[in-house]
């Protein structure tokens, strides 16, 4: 990529993860990050015609990754359930299910620019993607794919295969949609293969749950699956999905995943709130991602996952928002023994994220030269002394949200003024507030 080069400076740059500059600067040019330095320095190794972004005293951070949310629930706010839900079977079934079964193609599309665009102004560059569609499967993924690069953005992209849509064999029975758990492993293969060294968007085998996932629909994934293609699953998210496991025979839904062959260091499994010791063990030995999601935990009541036995781990917003700083406060807040040592959550905050983030993309992630420049400058301008050992306690208690002052992906300047730079987000607007109403009267009729 050939783009003017620029430097972002004149605040407090930190990686979060040993790299510390009180006032501070980067230089970026073709994409990548050139030098990190302080401001006269990097001030001086400008070009004529490259621009100095001010800060004016802001934090300058890597750009945030949010590992773990659906795009498609950017329509769901203010939707009533369709009834009662005193449990998680009954949010599903009252009001993800139904939902899902409902979306278009103008309200995949629309949703996933707008979710994205809000991604950017709480500076988050990488988002990786869970989406379900049930009556809208086939290229569901390229309207996701399009979306992204559209705003510059990266991302992992997967369908989540369900045997909800089966209805007879499915455990749930309910028949929604009609296309069937090959059709979504055919969406998710299709996809993956196409874009398996995609700068900016790939793709990931989804699974929803063990829980409406039979056993032969397992056995034919570990078949279909090729062995480098990552899954992407909610496990263990409630009661319903470890016992669902156990009943089966297994320890819990990690060992049932490991038993058919799934784990890797980059199977993503959110949530992992009702899990056996066993499949703690499991998931320490496969060093599987392991997305710790707070505000949803508790936006569903399913309880918290424990992190007394789990400790690497990352954040992840299920949808709830995406706002990493957000989820960083309430993580603190909500987790198991809250307010946890700042330097553990720093910790999950900057370092478990960034290893994470190389897995699947190698040179993005920090802030060392020759990195993919993603950056995130927040609107935040702090007042007290900022230094590498409080720089959480600066996100948690100063920041209060992620709201972006700049954004930056691949040497791009994404976000900047308030505004996304490559759309014109305004101009979405009335096809949106149109679609999301037809959406919600089409929900509305599934009661
Ligand atoms: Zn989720």
């Amino acid at each position: 990529m050939s783009t003017r080069g620029f430097a972002v400076g004149n605040g407090v740059v930190a990686d979060g993860c040993g790299l510390f500059l009180d006032r501070g600067a980067v230089l970026v040019r073709n994409g990548r990050i050139v030098e990190v330095g302080d401001v006269a320095s990097i001030r001086s190794r400008l070009r004529e015609g490259e621009e100095f972004c001010d800060v004016g005293g802001r934090l300058v951070l890597p750009g945030f990754f949010n590992p773990h949310h659906h795009l498609y629930s950017f329509f769901a706010v203010g939707l009533a359930p369709l009834g009662a839900t005193p449990d998680f079977a009954a949010i599903l079934e009252r009001l993800w299910w139904p939902l899902d079964d409902v979306l278009d193609v103008p309200t995949l599309r629309l949703s996933a620019l707008l979710g994205l665009c809000d991604a950017l102004r709480h500076g988050v560059t990488t988002v990786f993607d869970h989406s379900a569609s049930m009556s809208c499967v086939r290229g569901s993924l390229d309207i996701l794919a399009d979306a992204f690069r559209s705003l510059g953005m990266k991302g992992l992209v997967c369908y989540e295969m369900s045997d909800r849509a089966d209805g007879p064999k499915s455990p749930y029975g309910k028949g929604v949609g009609a296309h069937g758990v090959r059709g979504h492993a055919e969406e998710n293969l299709d996809f993956w293969r196409r874009h398996r060294d995609d700068p900016l968007v790939r793709g990931a085998f989804g699974l929803h749950a063990n829980f409406t996932l039979g056993e032969e629909t397992l056995a034919w994934v570990r078949q279909v699956k090729p062995e480098e293609m990552p899954i992407h699953i909610h496990c263990g998210e409630d009661e319903t999905d470890l016992r669902f496991c156990r009943d089966l025979g297994y320890a819990g839904p990690v060992d049932r995943l490991r038993r058919f062959d799934l784990l890797d260091v980059r199977s993503l499994l959110a949530h992992l709130v009702h899990v056996s010791d066993e499949d703690l063990a499991h998931l320490e030995c496969s060093r599987s991602v392991a997305i710790w999601n707070p505000e949803s935990n508790a936006n569903n009541g399913v309880g918290c996952l424990n992190r007394k036995k789990l400790s690497r781990c990352v954040l992840g917003t299920d949808g709830m928002s995406c706002d990493m700083v957000q989820t960083l406060r309430s993580a603190c807040l909500l987790g198991e023994g809250s307010r946890e040592d700042f330097r553990e959550l720093g910790r999950i905050f900057f370092t478990e994220s960034r290893d994470v983030l190389r897995r699947f993309f190698p040179d993005v992630g920090g802030l060392e030269p020759g990195r993919r420049a993603d950056l995130t400058v927040l609107e935040y301008l702090p007042l007290t002394p900022v230094t590498a050992a409080n720089l959480p306690g600066h996100l948690i208690y100063g920041a209060k949200n992620g709201r972006a002052f700049l954004t930056v992906g691949d040497g791009r300047i994404l976000f900047r003024n308030g505004r996304v730079t490559l759309l014109d987000e305004e101009a979405l607007l009335p096809e949106a507030m149109a679609a999301s109403r037809a959406l919600g009267e089409r929900f509305s009729r599934r009661a």
